[in-house]
């Protein structure tokens, strides 16, 4: 249409919208409206806005995403879901078959995978081995170079370096097994009630740097306390360090995310012959409306935009690692590693170009003295979080919650490490930083999974668009 004729039909509109009173009344909100309306726009803390990230990673990087997570390295995941609950011991297994975990039998893992559990290359499986032979020997074998001794040294201490963000998951204990992520789904379980808010409610209580006084709001378990305001405990939220700050909103997407794959892949309907998986309008609803959460609800999806950002900024940086000619997605099938390799560097260098990272240096930045502290402060209260994940209840829920905390960690521990990654030699062995097969699969399977919370966000606005 010409412009001259669209802005005077806009102008007569508008004149008549103002003669006739319309201005006073505004449609009711939609069902999509309630969910999403507050949900765009510029993120807090962040120089990126909803719609950027949702065009991004809906049409460039999911699909891709997915092919790689399908792959043989990424599916296999070695977890030990037998370890105790450290902090209380009344944990009732839920008994129900939703929870069930199917571990993998021992010849359905490929064999490259299962001779180097932790290990990442040819050349660094021979590493370790020397390493690990040097260690049953009590002393780092002479015949081995100067340079090798070293690296050798350096990935021993590696898990319990101060830059893990993660309780490494005891994955050389008999009791650890290999899961097929991929036949085991993240989806509803029926996991509620009590014994999920109480593991909910540590996590909040006792791990985000929350004083005791300040309530959440809609907490289940502080019933009895009158109504509880949210200015009180936002306003504590807003003066807080950003850092402090993001770690809440860290966890809260973590929740977020968790909550919207349960809604999505809910059990809709079940005949003794097949169970049917699907969206759940009203499961989705009850957790994210903002009138039926009085406003909790698009804050906790903006928590969930947060974390992909932080995700999405780590695997930015953590490039040079996997460029490295040495590097590996090792599973004994030449071709395949290849070609996989080939697409997560792919994967990489469009993360890589997203413009509008969200910026971590703004983290830690104050007095040194002060920013180590909280970076102790900060990856001790993670690592008690991941420990957590031992206590709930129901193996499928614990599975993925601590595959999720892993590879939350893993992208913390890659932002704080920054410049070690930087310095890194090109090729030959890295001294000073370097990531296990635990990590790096557990970093993209919790990229992919909150890759695929916000691709479900998109079928959620549709479906509710659809019933209005
Ligand atoms: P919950 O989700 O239990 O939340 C408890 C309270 O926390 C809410 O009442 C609210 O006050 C607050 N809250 C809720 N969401 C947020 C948020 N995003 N940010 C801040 N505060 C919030 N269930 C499954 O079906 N499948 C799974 O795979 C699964 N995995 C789980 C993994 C873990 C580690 C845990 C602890 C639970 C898991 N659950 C899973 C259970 C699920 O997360 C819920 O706890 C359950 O569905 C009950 O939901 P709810 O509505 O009662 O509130």
């Amino acid at each position: 249409m010409d412009r001259g004729w669209g802005f005077l039909i806009g102008l007569l509109g508008a004149v008549w919208l103002l003669s006739s009173g319309h201005r006073e009344q505004q449609p009711p909100e939609t069902a999509a409206q309630r969910c999403f309306c507050q949900v765009s726009g510029y993120l807090d803390d962040c120089t990126c806005d909803v719609e950027t990230i949702d065009r991004f990673n809906n049409y460039r990087l999911f699909p891709r995403l997915q092919k790689l997570l399908e792959s043989d390295y990424f599916r296999y995941y070695k977890v030990n879901l037998k370890r105790p609950c450290p902090f209380w011991n009344d944990i009732s297994q839920c008994g129900r078959r939703d929870c069930a975990v199917k571990p993998c039998q021992s010849d359905e893992v490929p064999d490259g995978i299962k001779s180097a559990s932790y290990k990442y290359s040819e050349e660094a499986n021979n590493l370790i081995e020397e390493c690990e032979q040097a260690e049953r020997l009590g002393a780092v074998d002479e015949s081995l170079s100067e340079e090798t001794q070293k690296a050798v040294l350096q990935w021993t201490k590696h898990d319990d370096s101060s830059d893990n963000f993660c309780e490494a998951d005891d994955i050389q204990s008999p009791d650890a097994e290999y899961v097929d992520l991929l036949l085991n789904p993240e989806r509803y379980t029926g996991y509620k009630g009590p014994d999920a808010w109480k593991i909910w409610n540590v996590i909040y209580e006792e791990n985000c740097f929350k004083p005791q006084a300040i309530k959440r709001p809609l907490n289940p378990l502080a019933s009895g306390q009158g109504k509880i305001s949210e200015n009180t405990f936002y306003s504590w939220l807003e003066g807080l360090c950003v850092e402090k700050r993001a770690f809440y909103r860290l966890i809260s997407g973590l929740h977020a995310s968790i909550n919207v794959h349960l809604s999505a892949r809910y059990l809709l309907q079940e005949t003794w012959l097949e169970k049917k998986w699907g969206h759940n309008i009203t499961e989705f609803q009850q957790r994210f409306d903002g009138i039926l959460t009085e406003g909790e609800g698009p804050r906790r999806l903006k928590n969930l935009y947060f974390l992909y950002l932080i995700e999405l900024r780590a695997l930015s940086k953590v490039l040079p690692f996997f460029e490295r000619p040495d590097f590996q997605l090792f599973t004994g099938n030449k071709i395949q590693d290849e070609e996989n390799k080939m697409l997560l560097l792919e994967i990489l260098h469009e993360i890589k170009s997203f413009p509008l990272h969200f910026d971590e240096n703004s983290f830690f930045a104050g007095d040194k003295k002060e920013a180590h502290k909280l970076k102790e402060d900060f990856r001790l209260h993670f690592r008690n979080i991941s420990r957590i994940m031992d206590c709930v209840g129901c193996f499928k829920c614990r599975l993925w919650g601590k595959l999720q905390t892993q590879g939350l960690g893993t992208a913390l521990k890659i932002l704080f490490s920054e410049k070690l990654i930087a310095n890194m030699p090109e090729s030959g062995p890295s001294y000073e930083f370097h990531l296990t097969r635990q990590e790096i699969v557990s970093l993209f399977n919790a990229f992919g999974r909150i890759s695929t919370s916000v691709k479900e966000l998109e079928n959620f606005r549709n479906l509710l668009q659809s019933i209005h």
